[in-house]
């Protein structure tokens, strides 16, 4: 194979520009400035053949998280596999709200419900040193991811295995957070882009996307402290369910957050101090 610059793989990958420059700078495990700086530079055989077989895969339609095996999210890089959802920049607001709630010297109790590749988890307990964290899921494998990940970045979680709150018996906390499933069974994105390759439990909940939300927010308030919170990931146009959701709950001040687009994307409601 003859050897080829890091101009000519990115122009000749056949795929989006920006995924070709990250998976470039993955098989050369350089940084971006390096590329833009050196773009006669040539690959070696081996980041060559690197290279065009991710780029192959990624015009196969396979999500350039899981081609890398990274993403990053809140400043920091999470090791993802197929086993759980590919972190996104809108979980973010949930993790900020979720900081919002907690001061830096606290101790308090969080509970991170079905958490996947951890990433939510992770954020809070790196950000809020003294927080104890705990965090669900009902995959095996996908604690295993976000063990990973705790153990990268230095953060000590609980981690167990459960189906939302089936394992946890009568354990309370002071603030819940949950980006549960929330598209709807039918929904014509889960045919397109990464979603395709995306696990089915993380996406899909019932023919409205509301069943998992519906469950959490029924559940939450007998895992909370008397005052304690709880802050849900919801779909852009969802946030008048789940709050009316919260206000039949349990719940009072409820709120809903935006985020930088202005969408609606996380609510929660502070468990009333005599119902708890
Ligand atoms: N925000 C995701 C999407 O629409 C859905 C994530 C989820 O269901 N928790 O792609």
């Amino acid at each position: 194979m003859a050897a080829i610059s890091i101009f000519e793989a990115l122009r000749g990958a056949g795929i989006d520009r920006a995924d070709a420059r990250v998976l470039l700078r993955t098989a050369v495990q350089a940084t971006d400035a390096h590329l833009a700086a050196h773009p006669e530079q040539l690959l070696t055989a081996i980041q060559h053949e690197r290279f065009r077989g991710w780029a192959e895969r990624r015009r196969a339609g396979e999500p350039v998280a899981y081609i890398i095996g990274s993403r990053e999210f809140y400043s920091l890089a999470f090791g993802v596999t197929p086993a759980v959802l590919i972190p996104r920049p809108e979980t973010e607001l949930l993790v900020e709200s979720a900081l919002g709630m907690i001061a830096p010297q606290a101790p308090v109790r969080v509970l991170d419900l079905g958490t996947g590749s951890g990433c939510v988890a992770v954020a809070i307990g790196r950000y809020r040193a003294r927080a104890c964290v705990t965090a669900v899921d009902i995959s095996s494998a996908a604690l295993e991811v976000a063990r990973e990940n705790a153990t990268t970045h230095g953060v000590s979680i609980e981690f167990i295995e459960s189906n939302w709150f089936a394992a946890l018996r009568d354990r309370r906390f002071h603030l819940i957070v949950a980006n549960p499933p929330y598209v709807a069974d039918g929904d014509p994105h889960l045919g397109r882009g990464d979603l395709r390759f995306e696990p089915r439990g993380a996406l899909v909940a019932g023919p409205i996307g509301l069943d998992a939300i519906e469950r959490v927010v029924g559940q939450a308030s007998r895992h909370l402290d008397p005052g304690g919170w709880l802050l849900i990931e919801h779909g852009h146009d969802q946030a008048p369910s789940a709050r009316a959701l919260l206000a039949a709950g349990k719940y009072r001040e409820v709120v809903t957050h935006r985020d930088l687009a202005g969408l609606e994307r996380v609510s929660g409601g502070r468990v009333d101090v005599t119902a708890a």
